[in-house]
C-alpha cells in the first residue's frame, strides 16, 4: 500500500466573498491510497476560520504518515492512520475519505450503500451567491438557474444585506437560505430575521459568533426562521451544548474530520430532533461527491463548492434538475477529467 499526496489550486468562477474573508482561488490537498490496482482518493481544503492551512497538512504529510500492511478493516485501519492528521480536521478527512474510497472500491459497493444511505433520496443542493460585486448579482443568478435553492451570504450590516437581498429578489423569487457567517449583532440579528422572514427564505445560519450563544438563545425566541448552526457545529461534541439554542445543524466533513464522525452528528441530530444541513467548503469533486454520498441522510444538502470553481479536476456527483445524484460506481466514484500530471 502506497500513500502520496499533491497540492492543487482551485480557482473560483468569482471572487468568494463571505462576512470576514474573500478569496479568488483556495490551495487544497488531495490525498491518494494505492493497493492492489485501486486508488482511493480524499481532499483537504483547510480552513483559516479552524486555523488550518495547506502548509501545516503537508508538513504532517511531508514527515510521513505509517499505515498498516494491509486494508482488512476500515474502521481499524482509519484507527491508526487518522490520529496523524494531529488533529487537522481537513488532513483527517482527506485520510478518511480515501481509506473509504479504497475499500469500497475493493468491495464493489458505493459509500452510500456502506453507510446504508438510500441512493433514491437524493436532497436537492443549494447554489451559494457569495458576497461581491452587486452588480454581478443578474449574472450569478443565471449562473443558479439550474438549482431551486439559492443560499444568499449576509452579514455585513442591516443596510447592505437588505441591498443584497432586494437586487436579488429583483431576480428571482426561488427560495433563499441565508448564511451570516457570524457577521451579526443581537439587534441586526432580530431586525433581519423578521425582514427576511417575508422574503420566501427558509432558516438563518449562524447569525452570530459562535461565542456568542447567548444572544442566539434569545434571537431563537423572537426569530420567526429557523436558526441553524454552523461555526458552533463543528463536530459532536458540540451538539449537546447548542441543543434548545439552535433548530439544526451544518455539518460540514472538512470540520468534523472522518465520514464516521459525520453520521455520529447525523444520529445525535436525529436523536434531539434537530434538523441536520450537509454542507462543504470550496472543495473539488473529490471532497463533494464523498459528502454527496451521505446526503440521502440530512435534510438540507449545500453541497455547492465544486460548483462554484472553473477548474475542478475531477467529476464524481452530478446535479439533475437540482438534485444531487451519485455516479454509478463503487467507493467514491470518481473520474479524472484533468491533464495535469500530478493528479491520479
Ligand atoms: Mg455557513
Amino acid at each position: 500500500m502506497e500513500l502520496s499526496f499533491t497540492t492543487f489550486r482551485i480557482n473560483c468562477t468569482h471572487p468568494f466573498g463571505i462576512s470576514r474573508s474573500t478569496h479568488d482561488y483556495y490551495d487544497i490537498v488531495y490525498v491518494y491510497l494505492k493497493s492492489e490496482g485501486f486508488v482511493g482518493r480524499g481532499e483537504s481544503a483547510p480552513s483559516a476560520r479552524y486555523n488550518e492551512s495547506t502548509k501545516n497538512i503537508i508538513d504532517i504529510l511531508e514527515g510521513g504518515i505509517s499505515l498498516p500492511e494491509a486494508l482488512t478493516d476500515p474502521i481499524k485501519f482509519s484507527n491508526h492512520v487518522l490520529p496523524q492528521a494531529k488533529s487537522l480536521k481537513a488532513l483527517e478527512v482527506a485520510l478518511s475519505m480515501a481509506i473509504l474510497d479504497l475499500w469500497c472500491q475493493k468491495e464493489g459497493i458505493s459509500i452510500c450503500e456502506y453507510f446504508g444511505a438510500n441512493p433514491e433520496k437524493m436532497p436537492k443542493t443549494s447554489f451559494t451567491i457569495s458576497i461581491g460585486d452587486l452588480n454581478l448579482i443578474p449574472e450569478k443568478i443565471s449562473e443558479a438557474k439550474p438549482y431551486n435553492i439559492l443560499k444568499i451570504k449576509l452579514g455585513i450590516g442591516e443596510k447592505q444585506d437588505k441591498e443584497i437581498m432586494n437586487a436579488i429578489r429583483a431576480e428571482t423569487d426561488t427560495l433563499i437560505r441565508v448564511d451570516a457567517n457570524e457577521g451579526w449583532d443581537l439587534e441586526t440579528g432580530i431586525k433581519m430575521c423578521h425582514w427576511l422572514a417575508d422574503q420566501n427564505v427558509e432558516f438563518v445560519e449562524q447569525p452570530f459568533k459562535s461565542t456568542n450563544l447567548k444572544d442566539t438563545a434569545i434571537l431563537r425566541k423572537q426569530s420567526p426562521l429557523p436558526l441553524i448552526a454552523d461555526e458552533n457545529s463543528i463536530n459532536s461534541n458540540d451538539i449537546p451544548e447548542i441543543y434548545g439554542i439552535f433548530d439544526g445543524i451544518n455539518i460540514k466533513l472538512m470540520k468534523c474530520g472522518n465520514l464516521f464522525e459525520a453520521i455520529k452528528m447525523v444520529k445525535m441530530a436525529r436523536e434531539r430532533e434537530m434538523k441536520i444541513m450537509l454542507g462543504c467548503m470550496i472543495e473539488s469533486s473529490i471532497g463533494i461527491t464523498a459528502a454527496a454520498h451521505l446526503s440521502p441522510l440530512v435534510d438540507y444538502a449545500d453541497l455547492d463548492g465544486n460548483l462554484l470553481i472553473n477548474n475542478d479536476p475531477y467529476s464524481g456527483v452530478t446535479i439533475k434538475n437540482g438534485r444531487l445524484v451519485l455516479p454509478n460506481k463503487s467507493g467514491l466514484g470518481l473520474s479524472l477529467s484533468s491533464k495535469d500530471k500530478n493528479l491520479i
